[in-house]
């Protein structure tokens, strides 16, 4: 989940504190991967939805938008110019579609929260799924290098610096200011913001305890948004396909950790040259 009003708290977290964000981080990731596993054309993000809590339960946590006032829901499941806080539904992907899936689990009052992008595949029509790969693609690209920038920065808000340089880069993509990422540890949402764009300020220095949620989210055409009658959901306003990427990371005094990914973010580091370090 993204959002603009953040709660004010201290930002570092201990190293005790980091320990306790470990068990959120997996089982947020077993959400998503468990939705990886069986997204596809036919399945409706409700049945997404419910696999996601079934993971989220099965590793001794509990689902935490659930916990946002008025969300009833494990996931937010952004189909298409839906592009954030989109509400699941009984109606079955379909060829054509683009999908981001966003998940969060608290376990023991700490919390995690991560999203991926999948493309339905339309093999009458090769050139939207390659439109849609695209999009995706370049989203996951520009959240893997916010979070190798995360490794080596003094600032905080040199992420979004690196994540608009290789969206700008690669595509005429558009952005969202909108929507951003955040601190995250006893509340889903905390200080600081993390921007997908360069800002004037440097952002808080990246120290060990620093744990954000870095979630680019990228529209193919323009990046006004509007939010829907159900108060939840957001679409692009000008109709644009839109995807969504986002890990949350742990700065500790030894290197970084991606605490939803159960590689800690090897496989999307590594190559941008970043070996992430365990800790416990
Ligand atoms: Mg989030």
């Amino acid at each position: 989940m993204a959002r603009r009003g953040l709660l004010r708290r201290s930002i570092y977290k201990s190293p005790a504190q980091l320990r306790l964000m470990l068990e959120p981080g997996l089982a947020t990731g077993a959400a998503l991967d468990a939705m990886r596993a069986v997204v596809g054309a036919g399945v409706t993000t409700l049945e997404l939805d419910a696999i996601a809590e079934q993971a989220i339960r099965a590793l001794g946590g509990a689902p935490n938008f659930m916990l946002e006032p008025g969300y009833r829901h494990t996931i937010c499941a952004n189909v298409n110019e839906h592009v954030v806080h989109a509400i699941p539904t009984d109606r079955a992907l379909v060829p054509g579609d683009i999908v981001a899936l966003d998940a969060g689990a608290v376990v023991n009052g700490w919390h995690g929260d991560a999203a991926f992008t999948a493309v339905i595949p339309d093999h009458a029509y090769v050139e939207r799924t390659a439109a849609n790969q695209r999009l995706s693609e370049v989203t996951e690209q520009a959240m893997w290098r916010g979070i190798a920038r995360l490794a080596t920065a003094s600032h905080l808000n040199e992420v979004g610096e690196a994540v608009s340089a290789y969206v700008r880069a690669n595509s005429d993509y558009g952005v969202l200011e909108d929507y951003i990422g955040h601190g995250i540890g006893r509340s889903m949402h905390e200080d600081p913001p993390v921007f997908n764009v360069p800002t004037r300020k440097r952002g808080p220095e990246v120290k060990p305890g620093l744990v954000v949620a870095i979630e680019p989210i990228i529209s193919a055409g323009g990046i006004d948004t509007v939010v829907e009658d159900d108060d939840w959901t957001v679409t692009i306003a000008d109709g644009s396909m839109s995807a969504q990427w986002e890990h949350t990371v742990a700065v500790h005094d030894r290197g970084i950790w991606v605490l939803t990914a159960a590689d800690g973010g090897a496989s999307g580091l590594e190559p941008l040259g970043i070996r992430p370090v365990p800790f416990s």
